[in-house]
């Protein structure tokens, strides 16, 4: 929470393309926050990696024509994972619907 110091009202935080601002309802007075904690948080919050428990609901996963190496079964379940940087390619995992054998296969 910011108060004006010019009029003494609440500021709210506004998001600019500079930074976080924190902007006087009132009077329209703007200042720049020292520490951009506010967007950092969402930002870290939304990059996470989204965590698939196969084990549990791997029965809900699709399934594709695929040959595994370990038992010779010619169909797998597959999902894919984006890295945390975008502009590396996904990888896809793939798992046997046989004898559950899970591998990776970069795209
Ligand atoms: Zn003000
Ligand atoms: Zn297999």
């Amino acid at each position: 929470m910011k108060i004006c110091e010019k009029c003494g009202n609440l500021m709210l935080p506004v998001r600019k393309e500079e930074g976080l601002y924190y902007i006087c309802r009132v009077c329209k007075q703007e200042k720049k926050a020292e520490k951009d904690n506010f967007i950092l948080k969402e930002v870290v919050h939304k990059e996470k990696p989204r965590i698939i428990k196969t084990d549990e609901n791997s029965e809900m996963l699709p399934k594709l024509k695929k040959k595994c190496e370990n038992c010779g079964n010619g169909e797998a379940y597959w999902w894919s994972q984006q890295t945390r940087s975008s502009d590396e390619p996904e990888t896809r995992f793939y798992r046997c619907t046989k004898c559950k054998k899970t591998w990776r296969e970069y795209s």
